[in-house]
């Protein structure tokens, strides 16, 4: 079942729906080299994936 891929912003903490609809399996086996523009504070950052319980997500992966 896809779902949508959510990354959280470092700087503000917000979390934003990515472009990305995959399951779980497919994500695992992603390397992720998109960068995001948080909608909210318009931080731009790769993100990497972390594990969550209830739904896919992306975390900041804080390149700076
Ligand atoms: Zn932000």
């Amino acid at each position: 079942m896809a779902e949508t891929v959510m990354a959280a912003c470092h700087r503000c903490g917000r979390m934003f729906a990515t472009p990305l609809q995959v399951d779980r399996a497919t994500l695992e086996a992603m390397v992720l080299t998109e960068i995001y523009r948080c909608p909210r504070c318009g931080h731009e950052s790769t993100y990497v994936k972390a594990d969550h319980v209830h739904r896919l997500i992306v975390v900041d992966g804080g390149s700076t």
